[in-house]
């Protein structure tokens, strides 16, 4: 046991030969944070406005008379990194007409848990049907609820090319949800 103690000794040893510093003085930051004018966020009842090119929640766009500009042309789910969206296309018919052209996107949805929000999908449409809202309030309760599907990204008749998305259907209307797909 001599060479046990010996070295705890010299551990003591080592510890007192630390330089002692004033025990009031790691308070210091705390003492000058403590007269510091407060910076309360009122959220969520105060929205501070987010920077205009903010990437936030998609939307899909329609033309000025109201129909859809996506074509269902899926180049936005094959830029897309994390492979957030899923579409399925299909043919206007002229008893049902979505979009201008020959094609429209049928089903449209994107999942908000994979989504990093990178916007590399609105790069890639070429018809300027997707596009980025200022809309950052993508939290919920549910893994479902994250897919949004393409009812709720679609721009209201109103709002055509608007930045307002409408967001009007109830949340847990998921009628056009394909599990399958995720
Ligand atoms: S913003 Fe980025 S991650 Fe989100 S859907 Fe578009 S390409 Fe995918
Ligand atoms: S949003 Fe654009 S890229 Fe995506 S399917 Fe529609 S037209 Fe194609």
């Amino acid at each position: 046991m001599p060479a046990e103690s010996s070295s705890a000794g010299s551990a003591r040893g080592d510890a007192s030969k630390l330089p002692r510093k004033n025990p009031v003085a790691g308070f210091g930051v705390t003492f000058k944070d403590v007269f510091k004018k407060r910076l309360t966020e009122q959220y969520p009842e105060y929205k501070k406005p987010t920077a205009p090119r903010f990437h936030g929640r998609h939307q899909l766009n329609r033309h000025p008379d109201g129909l859809e500009k996506c074509i269902g042309c899926e180049l936005c789910a094959w830029a897309c990194p994390a492979d957030a969206i899923y579409v399925e296309g299909a043919d206007n018919t002229e008893e049902e007409r979505y979009s201008p052209g020959e094609r429209y996107g049928r089903v449209y949805q994107i999942n908000y848990l994979r989504c990093i929000l990178c916007g590399l999908c609105v790069e890639a449409c070429p018809t300027r049907a997707l596009t980025m809202t200022n809309e950052y309030e993508l939290a919920d309760r549910s893994r479902e609820s994250l897919i949004y599907t393409k009812e709720e990204l679609l721009a209201g008749l109103e709002d055509g090319n608007g930045r307002i998305a409408p967001r009007d259907l109830p949340r847990h209307d998921r009628t056009g949800l394909l599990p399958g797909a995720w």
